[in-house]
């Protein structure tokens, strides 16, 4: 499979407790920048999806916000890069997935994990082959692999779901997961 050029990130439309969550968000848009990624993100200024987009925007990358017309004030709509506004959430997450070859997931809330969950069942269904990366630095992610894990030892999920998703604890492992940067 080719290199990802283009990478979806689902995150949290807040920013979390801690300091960290923000700060790996700005890391990772940043590291984007840097190697040449696109970041395609959901459109907003609040957040950790504020945060990823405005650092990899600030950084000289390129960024595609794409977000929902009713979202844009609620979530701030961010005057970062491109900017597509669709008419519903589930047009945004059809298009962050058409625009995207790969997925890194942030820490995150509800809207994260309808959005990650989507994806993975369409791996399941064997209908998408793009690889996901669930990415923290404090475990964050824990409980949603162990989930993910008792549906597949219930025998209720394929196990190439957890082929094609995988963890990292910092955005340059992520990169180098994807095959974007080497070992
Ligand atoms: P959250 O993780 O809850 O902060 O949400 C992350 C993003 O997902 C935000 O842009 C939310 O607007 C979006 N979102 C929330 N609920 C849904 C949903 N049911 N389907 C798709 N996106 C959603």
């Amino acid at each position: 499979m080719s290199k990802p050029t283009s990478i979806c990130v689902f995150c949290g439309s807040r920013p979390g407790k801690l300091p960290i969550y923000m700060d790996l968000a700005t890391r990772m848009g940043r590291c984007l920048a840097e190697n040449d990624i696109r970041l395609v993100y959901g459109g907003g200024g609040v957040g950790l999806m504020g945060a990823a987009a405005r650092a990899c925007d600030e950084a000289g990358g390129q960024v595609l916000g794409i977000i929902p017309k009713f979202l844009c004030g609620r979530e701030a709509a961010l005057d970062a890069g491109q900017l597509e506004i669709v008419d519903t959430l589930h047009a945004r997450k059809a298009r962050m997935a058409e625009c995207s070859d790969a997925f890194v997931v942030l820490p995150g809330g509800l809207g994260t994990l309808e959005e990650v969950i989507e994806i993975l069942s369409w791996i399941n269904l064997k209908e998408y082959q793009h690889k996901v990366v669930l990415l923290d630095e404090d475990g964050y992610w824990d409980r949603f692999f162990e989930l993910i894990s008792h549906t597949i030892d219930h025998g209720f999920t394929d196990e190439i779901v957890l082929e094609q998703a995988m963890r990292a604890h910092s955005p340059e492992q992520a990169l180098l997961k994807l095959g974007i940067l080497g070992a």
